[in-house]
């Protein structure tokens, strides 16, 4: 069995969605995973703000407009008389629903529920037009079987009984399809998986049915070795590891969400990053396995770092000096990404500026406090293990005109991060790919 997850842009429009009906028809046994479709989630969110303020008749306004954009992708859809007739019935369904908000109170377990509704159209929809081209769907409903337990985290025993328990019921079905980023929460409410997490549902799926590929579709060609936003003639890379795209989802690289190859990870079932726009090429495997032995394989950035340094004569030789900066950080729920010290000096990077003015506070009494904004993380990802010789060399080679402010290397076998200045990041991805991918 496959899993198959398609995003919000690859159902995005009624011809999108008739390109994802002819990928998935055929083939290997799979259960597909889609988003709502794209801008969806948005506005159902600005229509829960609306009613958060109780704004009832921009409220309506904005539920209106969206309910035409979804006549007008039914007008383009659907051929026949019962498939447009179906597929209304279904819209003026789901958009009774939401109206039906704008009458009672209106609170946070509402607006989950009213962020649902897109995932539940855009299966429905697909559902609904694999039948009329007259190819045979299960609509899998994911609120009867993905749930999250007290801790936010999937409640896995749950999903894997009652999923099987809703796929038996058609065991002659090869495609099946469900929602993605909504489940239950531990008292049965509708909740979700935070945004972008349809990824996420596809993870935890294909780990309950020990899968044989989880394959998340979008429209880029799978991980490229650096930002080709920034940089020229960037390649798709083949072949990497979970640990190498934990790396790379967290800096910056967004086409996979970061915790969703987590439960892939546990079970060992390989990912797949497929384009929607050019189906025959491989896209990016991720397994377990490291390839390219000593290989460096990606860089990526993450800008609006700030980093704070903390030096103190009180470090020298003491212990639990770094407890109590950390207990600082944890008290302000900032979490550190990076971190270098010396004898007398911690530095650390965050990204999270809400709370640094009460954080730098609190540092001072321990120790001179100097803050330095706008540093962007520069983050170089492959087979580095510390037994083989030269590559931190190949990196600061590179890197030769540029200041570092930060270097971080040995915490992973697979991670070199670096600070620099946000003002060189556009050098420093260049310089990169040149020295370490010509
Ligand atoms: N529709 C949700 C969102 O926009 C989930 C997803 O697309 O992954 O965040
Ligand atoms: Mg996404």
């Amino acid at each position: 069995m496959l899993v198959l997850k398609f995003g919000g842009t690859s159902v995005g429009t009624a011809e999108r969605i008739k390109d994802v009906g002819r990928l998935i028809v055929g083939g290997k046994a799979k259960i597909v995973v889609l988003s709502a479709m794209s801008g969806t989630t948005n506005r159902l969110l600005e229509y829960a703000g609306y009613l958060f303020k109780n704004e009832k008749y921009a409220a309506r306004k904005h539920l209106n407009s969206l309910k035409q954009h979804y006549y007008s992708i039914i007008d383009e859809l659907f051929n026949t008389s019962s498939g447009k007739g179906k597929a209304e019935g279904l819209i003026q369904y789901h958009f009774e629903y939401l109206d039906s908000f704008n009458r009672d109170l209106f609170t946070h377990f509402e607006e989950k529920a009213v962020l649902a509704q897109g995932e539940m159209i855009s299966t429905a929809l697909m559902h609904y037009h694999l039948e009329e081209i007259g190819i045979t769907s299960v609509l899998l409903p994911a609120l009867s079987f993905m749930r999250i337990d007290k801790d936010q985290e999937p409640d896995n025993y749950y999903i894997k009984e009652n999923l099987e328990r809703e796929r038996i019921q058609h065991p002659d079905a090869n495609l099946f399809i469900t929602q993605g980023f909504i489940c239950r929460d531990v008292f049965g409410e509708i909740d979700n998986l935070k945004r972008g997490g349809s990824d996420y549902t596809a993870s935890i799926i294909g780990a309950a049915i020990d899968a044989e590929e989880i394959q998340i579709w979008t429209d880029i060609d799978g991980f490229h070795n650096n930002d080709p936003r920034i940089v020229k003639n960037t390649t798709r890379i083949d072949e990497l590891s979970f640990d190498e795209v934990a790396e790379l989802a967290y800096f910056g690289a967004k086409i996979l969400h970061p915790t969703s190859v987590r439960p892939a990870q546990l079970k060992n079932i390989p990912v797949r990053l497929k384009n929607t726009l050019l189906p025959d090429s491989p896209g990016t495997l991720i397994t377990e396995k490291v390839s390219g032995k000593g290989k460096i394989k990606a860089v990526a950035a993450k800008d609006g770092i700030s980093s704070i340094r903390i030096r103190s004569g009180r470090m020298l030789l003491a212990y639990g000096f770094l407890r109590k900066v950390f207990e600082i950080f944890e008290s302000h729920k900032t979490s550190i990404d990076m971190i270098t010290t010396s004898e007398v000096s911690v530095s650390v990077t965050i990204d999270e500026t809400e709370h640094l003015d009460a954080i730098v506070e609190d540092l001072q009494k321990y120790g001179t406090v100097s803050l330095t904004n706008d540093q962007s993380i520069v983050c170089v990802v492959g087979d580095l293990i510390a037994e083989r010789k030269g590559v931190a060399r190949i990196v600061l080679n590179a890197l030769s005109d540029i200041p570092l402010r930060m270097i971080s290397y040995g915490s992973s076998s697979n991670n070199i991060s670096l600070l620099i200045n946000s003002s060189d990041k556009d050098k420093a991805l260049n310089e990169l790919s040149k020295q370490l991918f010509k």
